[in-house]
């Protein structure tokens, strides 16, 4: 086993779309399950928390910074392990890049993830808040996950089933919040093309050009992304006082449509409104 380079007094700004926070006491890229293994004894020896991240697009640091072990998930993988005339199971790796492993399924003829395209983040976040978009979850094609367990130190497979899926939630983000190390997943896809009925704006464009592409070249979505590469991440915790400063009507754990000019700065024009989830607290890693 290679030795791993845990860094120390690292900044969180690189780790988060938002581009904000403190300093992690310490960090560790994980590429393996095995690393996950060692990098959890080497934090329990010092006594100190941990916490698994992927690419910070759902995480807002506090300026307090984390007093922990913050795991970087690099564990990659993407394979097809079973298919047949219809079916496809892939196995990815939990760090796998979400948008990349879309757009590999997508290119070889699959569906079943189609319009959780251009949604940042690692295929091992999805299920912690059952990442979804446009009416597909990842919850409708996940059959099983890994993870390492802390509550007794051994790798489980969980169904899907097991996961306690609601809507942007599982147990994962719940009652067992901080539990469990997820390091690769089973997605059940299908062969062909995406069945109605789809959302307006995407049908509308189907109509047009019959493509699966519709996903990628909608306008809401394209926004979305685009705010995420301009490091402007869209808040999907907000906190209340803020969104009622700018006169918003806020209620605690229902949508609200944010006018887009208000995510972005006075130079940019976007004349677009966008569906925006609200919670009313911060998510737990950025607050340890
Ligand atoms: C512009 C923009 C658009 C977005 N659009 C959508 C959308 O349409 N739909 C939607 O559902 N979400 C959306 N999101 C939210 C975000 O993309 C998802 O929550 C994504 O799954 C986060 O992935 P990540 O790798 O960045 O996770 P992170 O932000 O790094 O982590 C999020 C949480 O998951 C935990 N976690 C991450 N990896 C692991 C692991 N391997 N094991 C255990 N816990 C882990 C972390 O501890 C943390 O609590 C959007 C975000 C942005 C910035």
């Amino acid at each position: 086993m290679k030795k791993m380079n845990i860094l120390q007094n690292v900044s969180l700004a690189g780790y988060s779309t938002m581009g904000l926070g403190g300093t992690a006491a310490y960090l560790v890229d994980v590429t393996t399950r095995g690393e996950v293994v060692e990098s959890l004894a080497w934090a329990k020896e010092h006594q100190l928390p941990t916490v698994m991240i992927g690419e910070g697009s759902n995480i807002i640091w506090s300026d307090a910074g984390y007093p922990g072990l913050v795991m970087i998930d690099k564990i990659r993988g993407y394979e097809v392990y079973q298919e047949d005339e219809t079916n496809v199971y892939l196995t990815l790796g939990s760090g796998e890049p979400w948008d990349s492993v879309v757009e590999r399924s997508v290119a070889a003829g699959l569906t079943g993830i189609e319009a959780l395209s251009l949604i940042p983040g690692t295929a091992g976040a999805t299920p912690v808040q059952n990442v979804g978009a446009y009416g597909q979850e990842i919850s409708q094609t996940l059959t099983t996950l890994e993870v390492f367990d802390s509550q007794d130190g051994t790798f489980k497979t969980l169904a899907g089933s097991d996961c306690g899926f609601g809507y942007r939630t599982s147990r994962f983000k719940a009652a067992d919040h901080g539990r469990f190390y997820i390091s690769s997943l089973v997605l059940h896809l299908t062969k062909g093309n995406p069945l109605p009925p789809f959302y307006g704006s995407v049908q509308a464009y189907f109509n047009q050009v019959a493509s699966v592409n519709a996903i990628r070249n909608n306008a809401d979505v394209s926004i979305d992304f685009a705010l995420a590469k301009n490091n402007q991440g869209i808040l999907f915790d907000l906190p209340l006082l803020t969104l009622q400063s700018k006169g918003l009507e806020v209620k605690i754990n229902e949508p609200i449509m944010i006018p887009v000019e208000m995510t972005m700065g006075a130079d940019r024009n976007f004349n677009h409104t966008v569906l925006m989830e609200f919670f009313d607290y911060l998510p737990t890693v950025a607050m340890p």
